[in-house]
């Protein structure tokens, strides 16, 4: 992805309208024709049950298995698309390809894979879940995109593995799971509007014309997550609510103790090393594959860390740079985040 205007990001966290929203039981708003769904809170037994489901090994596994340099057109990035799409299936999910050609700047005619993948392939809904899997093109080194993006996709696999039983009476409900797992999203010579996200803008024309992005509820995009303690804030006011309930996830975790390396707030509520943000920062100078989405009206929720990791786009965005402590973290507060919507958007049904 690309930083419009990197030292502009820092000084623009507008002050905390999150929290409001958090006591809403009028419900959110989903899907371009802005369906409502109330949310609820995970029971406390619900909670207690899906919060322990944890295999950091099977994390720690399945990065290392994508830990190549996967540039569209060269053996890795054909290992790492198999890697991903044989451990769904193994999993039982409903993988296609999404298969095209465009050309590129200095590699010339590419064929690309978008990777998309469901729990149920008869749902009517979905939430989804959405990364990259390309790594970028540089002249002089190997780039492995440690953050960027084999941790997130990496996340996405370990999160079906681990919920594997706990997702399974979502594989017949109407509003389901989905997997994407972009292809194309870096440029290859300079981040443009015709030199970028080769993947999100072929599959969101697509989607638009056939009437599947009708039945996207919201897509989460997970981008350059794995180094430590990275922050996230809410860009968009109309997920904003969706949004606290990953602030609110993240509290209820702390105040459990279940959040490791992090310091418990105990009654002061007071959260110093958070990683959800209770702020809001409107502005989109973040380009990614969420944009072709966002500008046909699908809710998103852009998971990016701002700052950026240091080591962004740099030989050092490598396996020494993954913090598994915080990765973890993350991935349970998105898990939980992934039950609690399903249950309260089935429970509506
Ligand atoms: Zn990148």
């Amino acid at each position: 992805m690309c930083l419009l205007n990197a030292s502009f990001a820092v000084f623009i966290i507008l002050s905390v309208s999150v929290f409001a929203s958090k006591d809403s039981q009028s419900g959110f708003a989903v899907g371009r024709n802005e369906l409502t769904y109330r949310t609820e809170e995970l029971s406390h037994e619900k909670f207690l049950a899906y919060a322990p489901l944890s295999d950091v090994p099977h994390l720690r596994k399945v990065t290392n298995n994508l830990l190549i340099p996967r540039v569209v057109g060269t053996t890795g990035h054909t290992q790492a698309r198999d890697y991903i799409t044989s451990n769904l299936r193994e999993l039982n999910w409903s993988v296609e390809h999404d298969k095209f050609h465009d050309t590129a700047p200095i590699l010339g005619k590419l064929h690309f894979h978008n990777i998309i993948a469901k729990l149920n392939p008869d749902a009517e809904r979905y939430l989804v879940f959405a990364c990259h899997y390309d790594s970028k093109y540089f002249e002089d080194f190997e780039f492995i995109g440690a953050t960027d993006s084999a941790v997130p996709c990496a996340m996405l696999l370990n999160m079906a593995h681990v919920l594997q039983t706990a997702l399974e009476p979502f594989r017949k409900t109407k509003l389901s799971l989905m997997f994407i797992f972009f292809d194309g999203e870096e440029a290859f010579k300079e981040w443009g509007p015709n030199d970028s996200i080769y993947g999100s803008r072929h599959l969101a024309k697509m989607w638009e014309a056939d009437g599947t992005l009708n039945r996207l509820d919201i897509l989460v995009l997970l981008d350059l997550i794995g180094s430590a303690d990275p922050t996230f804030y809410s860009f968009f006011p109309n997920t904003e609510g969706w949004y606290s309930r990953l602030v609110s996830l993240e509290e209820r975790l702390s105040d459990l103790n279940m959040l490791q390396r992090y310091i418990s707030s105990g009654v002061s509520r007071q959260y110093p090393n958070r990683y959800f943000q209770p702020n809001t920062l409107r502005s989109s100078m973040v380009e990614d594959d969420h944009l072709p989405f966002l500008r046909r009206n699908v809710p998103i929720l852009h998971l990016i860390p701002l700052p950026f990791p240091t080591v962004w786009h740099t030989k050092d965005d490598n396996n020494s740079i993954i913090d598994y402590i915080a990765t973890e973290n993350i991935s349970l507060i998105l898990r939980l985040f992934m039950m609690e919507y399903l249950q309260s958007a089935t429970d509506e049904k």
